[in-house]
């Protein structure tokens, strides 16, 4: 899922200029004010932003374009009532869901249950995989990005155009310790017989595949495991993000068949203005969720039972909110969390009590204190600011608390209801947790003297039914490519 907090975007409008707005949400659900803080939406019929207003608890058009005086009748901030806005998630996100297994009630497949901690559905995160990816224009809208351009983001060795810090393939290969080698054939660009607009409420992902296999396409080199399914299908728009509709980056589900193969997930994102934009942090971070079944580590605020929003584990990986580090061209590595979960590193122990070092990068190792419940545990990872790390806002070691039967829906810490993977923030401030904000330079450990963690200190390491887990750290060194530190009893 691809989420948005706060932030000015322009927006075309099929009849008037480009408008500016603050925009909050993700494809599920989202809500665009004017710059002066009045709820706007895309009125179809008019072809331009209007004013909303409320019918029976709904936002809708006013008819009244916002270029206009606003009506003395309308409020700020308008807003849905959490139940409608609950209703629209739901429906949307079904779509993106496989078939709930027989066994299980639907609504635990969210974010945590039987998956290990990952969501449901099938997994291609070992091996070679090779996705499909196909550009797509528009009508009205063509693209100053090339395929080669697209080619060599997705592909290449030593990447770094547009200052990215390396190609989506790097990445994987580099998070994945050499397990994943995700590369992408780019197929298109595929022409579409009508505006832009007209898309974000028709999905046009059916018509491009056949349009791809009309063209003559060999669909078993997709399908890694040899079961008939595409493993990933990913859409490349021409032009900038629209955060509207079906053009909202995302990945779902997708129902298509052809000559035996059906699809399985897909994403879409957009291309940007130029090549100057290309990114690979958004196209990381839903390839995780399609490949990986990686859940989001940050809160919707509108998931399993919980409707209070926080920050999840912030910038701190790439399912949360650090793909848009560096505006996505250095987004932060996988949490070791995570690529634990993907099976990637080799665990070693930290539950004896002596001095450990941790070398930043090291994607090969996670270093794990085990508890007495299989499904709690800590993972301590070293994030120097280097490397895929140089843009995090706090440098050193960073210890997770982490659960798999939790959510990261859940940022109240109780025993019932508590995070899947949180960050033991070093200041103590619960920042995160309190949606304050989604990273600070207190979060980390850097040089500590003395005591870090133990059973008494602010973060603790208890456990989340409030029992001593054990884990005691201390001595922590500077932040540094390698970071040593004692675990004690
Ligand atoms: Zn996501």
């Amino acid at each position: 899922m691809s989420s948005i907090f706060d932030e000015k975007l322009i927006f075309p409008q099929e009849n008037g200029k480009d408008v500016e707005l603050l925009v909050n949400g993700d494809e599920f659900y989202s809500r665009c004010e004017t710059i002066d803080g009045y709820t706007a939406i895309y009125d179809t019929d008019i072809g331009e932003f209007c004013f909303a207003e409320k019918a029976h608890g709904y936002l809708v058009s006013s008819r009244i374009t916002i270029d206009r005086k606003p009506p003395k009748k309308i409020k700020r901030h308008l807003r849905e009532s959490s139940e409608i806005r609950r209703r629209k998630f739901d429906s949307r996100f079904s779509l993106m869901q496989p078939e709930p297994s027989p066994v299980l009630p639907f609504d635990t497949l969210r974010t945590f249950g039987p998956n290990n901690g990952l969501l449901n559905g099938r997994r291609v995160s070992t091996g070679t995989v090779i996705g499909l990816t196909i550009i797509v224009e528009f009508a009205d809208v063509k693209s100053e990005v090339t395929k080669a351009d697209v080619e060599s983001m997705l592909n290449d060795d030593s990447y770094s155009s547009q200052g990215n810090y390396c190609s989506v393939r790097e990445y994987f290969s580099n998070m994945s310790n050499g397990e994943l080698d995700y590369s992408n054939d780019v197929l298109g660009p595929i022409m579409l017989p009508q505006n832009r607009q007209y898309y974000v409420n028709r999905p046009f992902f059916v018509d491009v595949l056949n349009e791809i296999v009309a063209q003559g396409i060999d669909l078993s080199r997709y399908d890694s495991l040899g079961e008939g399914v595409i493993d990933a299908i990913s859409f490349m728009y021409a032009g900038r993000t629209l955060y509207q509709g079906w053009l909202w980056p995302h990945n779902h589900m997708l129902d298509w068949n052809s000559n035996g193969y059906s699809s399985n997930f897909y994403q879409i994102s957009s291309l940007g203005l130029n090549a100057d934009g290309l990114s690979i942090g958004t196209f990381c971070h839903e390839s995780g969720h399609m490949l990986c079944r990686f859940p989001d580590l940050y809160d919707y605020g509108k998931r399993d039972g919980d409707f209070q929003k926080s920050a999840g584990v912030g910038r701190y990986c790439l399912m949360s909110s650090g793909n848009h580090l560096d505006s996505g061209k250095t987004p932060s590595s996988i949490s070791a969390y995570l690529r634990d979960l993907a099976g990637w590193p080799k665990r070693v122990k930290v539950n004896s009590p002596k001095k450990y070092e941790i070398a930043q990068g090291n994607y090969s190792s996670v270093y794990i204190y085990e508890t007495d419940n299989l499904n709690e545990y800590y993972l301590i990872e070293n994030r120097h600011t280097t490397g895929l790390d140089s843009h995090l806002p706090s440098s050193g070691l960073a210890v997770y608390h982490c659960d798999t039967l939790g959510s990261n829906e859940y940022q109240g810490g109780t025993p019932a209801k508590h995070y899947q993977c949180g960050l033991l923030q070093a200041d103590g401030q619960l920042d995160l947790e309190r949606n304050y904000n989604t990273g600070d330079g207190g979060d980390l450990f850097d040089n500590v003297q003395g005591i870090a963690l133990s059973h008494n200190t602010t973060p603790s390491t208890l456990l989340w039914d409030g029992s001593d887990s054990g884990l005691s750290i201390k001595d922590i060194s500077e932040s540094d490519e390698k970071i040593t530190f004692d675990v004690f009893e």
